[in-house]
């Protein structure tokens, strides 16, 4: 499950903020995952909630937020969808400009 190995990431990051901004607690840690990210958000939230008990997140709650795909013309950038491969406008090819981030998008320390 490599969802393990992206929470310690996380978990890293978390606490080096929290280490930087001299803080004793980490109370919030928000995240937007692209639903074409390749996560499992259901065995992220697991993740968190066996490995941050160990850490300075312990007390964390875990906000995750899923981004939506969103495809875009690359030539005259009319927005597409995925049943549609090519742009009706130029014929280019879509391409998919949103939904593969896997980001931190707020950590709230005290
Ligand atoms: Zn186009």
């Amino acid at each position: 499950m490599h969802e393990m190995s992206i929470m310690q990431n996380i978990l890293d990051i978390v606490a080096e903020t929290t280490a930087r901004e001299q803080g004793t607690r980490v109370t919030r840690i928000d995240l937007a995952i692209g639903e074409r990210a390749g996560v499992m958000i259901d065995a992220l939230t697991f993740a968190f909630e066996a490995m941050s008990p160990r850490t300075i997140a312990a007390e964390a709650e875990l906000i995750i937020s899923e981004i939506p795909l969103r495809y875009q013309c690359p030539t005259c950038a009319r927005p597409g969808t995925e049943q549609l491969s090519q742009c009706p406008a130029c014929a280019s090819f879509y391409e998919m400009v949103q939904g593969r981030e896997l980001q931190i998008t707020a950590i709230e320390i005290e």
